[in-house]
């Protein structure tokens, strides 16, 4: 499953700005049931090459950066720097 620049996640997200909430909950609904089906369990889902015990444990992989403000998490950085 393609994750970035998602057509179905970027669709909800114009649907959020354009105040179609009920619509965009619903279509983004449906990128989380994808990607729960793509990615059922593991770290299959993380971009993260760093030798790294909390590989693909999003929840401990944001609150480890949150708490030493260094850096986003490895899958976040290209945002920050529109590398997609
Ligand atoms: S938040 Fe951390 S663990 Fe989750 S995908 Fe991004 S880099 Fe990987």
């Amino acid at each position: 499953m393609k994750i970035e620049n998602n057509p179905i996640e970027i669709e909800a997200l114009r649907l959020f700005e354009e105040g179609k909430t009920e619509e965009a909950r619903a279509t983004e609904a449906e990128f989380v049931k994808q990607f729960r089906e793509a990615y059922p369990s593991g770290g299959a889902h993380c971009t993260c090459e760093e030798p790294c015990r909390w590989h693909g444990m999003c929840k401990e992989c944001v609150a480890i950066h949150r708490a030493h403000q260094d850096h986003l998490p490895n899958c976040l950085k290209p945002i920050k720097t529109n590398e997609w």
